[in-house]
């Protein structure tokens, strides 16, 4: 340890916590009367948000819930999501984001796991609620969330109706400080193997990780995604690492919210027009799923900002957003990781160059925000050069990543393996800082001696005029160890089979982009990509699905 100057603090000094009260203050110092909207029904003040969420804080201490305890929440992106987003941490409690997309048997594991004692139901849940209430092992009470008249329901342990309960309680509530390291959050991961894995963030973390992502999208110029005259609405799940986070940014700088419920792509173009929606973020495949919809068709889109992450950003699609007015950010990140990590930036350097180059920087995943450190190690754990070429695994160290998984000590220590949050990712990573994910570690397709990056490949295919979506998977071979397997979504009134896709593939292996043994020899011509409950690319199922149809020797095969 180095001999520093520690000097003690002044009697008297106060040891300001980061709570994220904190940051709901600031919300409405800045702006009272901008309002918070929720679908087509309802819209309020910051001020009646503040009142609202001293009201739940009382509802909630009332009914039994202390310092420590977790709470959970079964809701769409909601108005009464941000609430409790603020509620829960700001009494001491643990909110519990429950990814409701998973299945019964998942939501199960996890609410036991988590020990959460409270549960914040929406009415539209209460029959899976119910079907898993007889194995929940902690939980005491919930409460009803209900968008329409019914007030009660067969739920056990019934405190009752949100509505009616904030309408009872006091609008007044004193919230302590506390430890700035006391857990505020916690949800699990949508992990492909094994049970979901329990992640867990505290107030300090995200109150650094809220300034970081303001700062990267306020004040880096080739970034400016967010001002204080935008409008915010959410199109990544609230239960999706909180939203990528920005609900606490949006409240701190005092944005006017727009709240979505469950995202219905028609509904969400109409508040997109309607509120003048200006900034969102999302996964490729809900912005695929938004520019398809009706209501969508003859939009133009001029001036909605968008941060693009979870998977991989491919040029087609950047491509495609911008004809339609969307300026695409792509940024990185992961669950264990708050999420916010890594985000586009184009230098002067970078800047100077021919557009086509820019947007090969501008899909990327981007460069590491402040205070996060990046590098990339090999199987050994020793550190990899930063020249753009090697690849090697993806490594971090920030002040905002999960500290382990929670009761998992095991997969905890290979979390952290040598000091640095270990991401499954491959990635290079230039003399710019620039970090270029090539692949998950278990989606590289090893072919042939060679390694393919699945994500290469779908960003080639995804060039193909005739191809609306692609996932590239590799396949079992008795010869070649794997060969890549792709499936697509053709666009309407077009065609392609494995001929065409080869003759579209054979230029970029001529040009060095890819290696031969990338054209895929057999590909799937399907109407539909299997997705997680997150909306990205289902590896898993994908894989499961290609061996059935080739044992069965399907009709949306297509074989060169
Ligand atoms: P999750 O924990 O479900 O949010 O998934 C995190 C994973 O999504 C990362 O480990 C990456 O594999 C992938 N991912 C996130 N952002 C990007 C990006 N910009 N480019 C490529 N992959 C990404």
């Amino acid at each position: 340890m180095l001999q520093t100057r520690i000097i003690a603090p002044a009697e008297g000094a106060y040891q300001f916590p980061l709570l994220i009260k904190r940051l709901l203050m600031s919300g409405s110092r800045y702006e009272k009367t901008r309002e918070i909207v929720y679908r087509d029904q309802l819209r309020y003040s910051y001020l009646t948000l503040n009142e609202r969420i001293a009201r739940l804080a009382n509802v909630l201490t009332e009914a039994g819930v202390k310092a420590g305890d977790t709470v959970a929440v079964m809701d769409w992106d909601s108005h009464r999501y941000l609430e409790c987003m603020f509620a829960i941490p700001m009494i001491g409690a643990v909110v519990h984001t429950i990814n409701v997309r998973l299945s019964p048997e998942q939501i199960l594991y996890t609410m036991n796991h988590a020990d959460d004692r409270f549960v914040l139901v929406n009415s539209e849940f209460v029959g899976l609620y119910q079907a898993i209430a007889g194995q929940l092992t902690t939980v005491e009470k919930t409460i009803l969330l209900t968008d329409g008249p019914e007030k009660t329901t067969e739920l056990p342990g019934l405190v009752g109706e949100y509505e009616q309960l904030l309408a009872a309680a006091s609008p007044h509530y004193d919230f302590p400080d506390f430890d700035e390291n006391s857990v505020a959050t916690t949800f699990y991961t949508t992990g492909t193997t094994g049970n979901p894995k329990g992640v867990y963030f505290t107030h300090r973390q995200l109150v650094l990780h809220t300034m970081g992502v303001a700062t990267v999208t306020g004040s880096i110029d080739s970034i400016r995604l967010l001002g204080t005259d935008d409008v915010y609405m959410p199109i990544t799940p609230m239960f999706h690492v909180h939203a990528w986070g920005i609900p606490y940014v949006a409240t701190m700088l005092g944005l006017k919210q727009v709240y979505p419920g469950r995202y219905d792509p028609e509904l969400l173009v109409k508040l997109w027009r309607d509120e003048k929606v200006s900034f969102s973020h999302c996964v490729p495949t809900i912005l695929q799923m938004l520019l398809n919809a009706k209501g969508a068709q003859n939009e133009d889109f001029g001036g909605w900002k968008i941060i693009i992450g979870g998977s991989a950003l491919n040029r087609a699609l950047y491509e495609a957003a911008k004809a339609r007015g969307i300026q695409l950010t792509a940024a990185y990140g992961m669950s264990e990781t708050c999420p916010l990590v890594a985000c586009a930036h184009l230098n002067e350097e970078l800047l100077a160059g021919s557009e086509d180059e820019c947007v090969t920087y501008r899909i990327k995943a981007g460069v590491p925000v402040p205070l996060v450190e990046a590098a990339i190690v090999d199987g050994d754990g020793r550190f990899l050069p930063a020249d753009g070429e090697a690849q090697g695994e993806l490594v971090l160290r920030a002040p905002w990543l999960t500290m382990g998984y929670y009761r998992e000590e095991a997969k905890s220590e290979e979390l952290w393996a040598g000091g640095w949050l270990h991401t499954g990712d491959v990635a290079t990573l230039d003399s710019m800082g620039v970090i270029d994910i090539r692949d998950r570690i278990k989606d590289v397709i090893k072919t042939g001696g060679e390694w393919v990056s699945s994500l290469d490949l779908e960003d080639l295919i995804s060039r193909h005029p005739a191809v609306r979506e692609v996932a590239v998977v590799g396949i079992a071979d008795p010869q070649w160890g794997e060969r890549p397997f792709a499936l697509l979504v053709v666009r309407d009134g077009a065609s392609i089979d494995a001929r065409v896709l080869k003759e579209h593939l054979k230029p970029f292996v001529e040009l060095g982009h890819i290696n031969k043994w990338a054209i895929p020899s057999q590909i799937a011509l399907v109407t539909e990509i299997p997705k997680t409950s997150v909306g990205k690319l289902d590896k898993k199922r994908i894989r499961i699905d290609i061996v059935e149809w080739q044992a069965s020797n399907s009709a949306f095969l297509s074989t060169l």
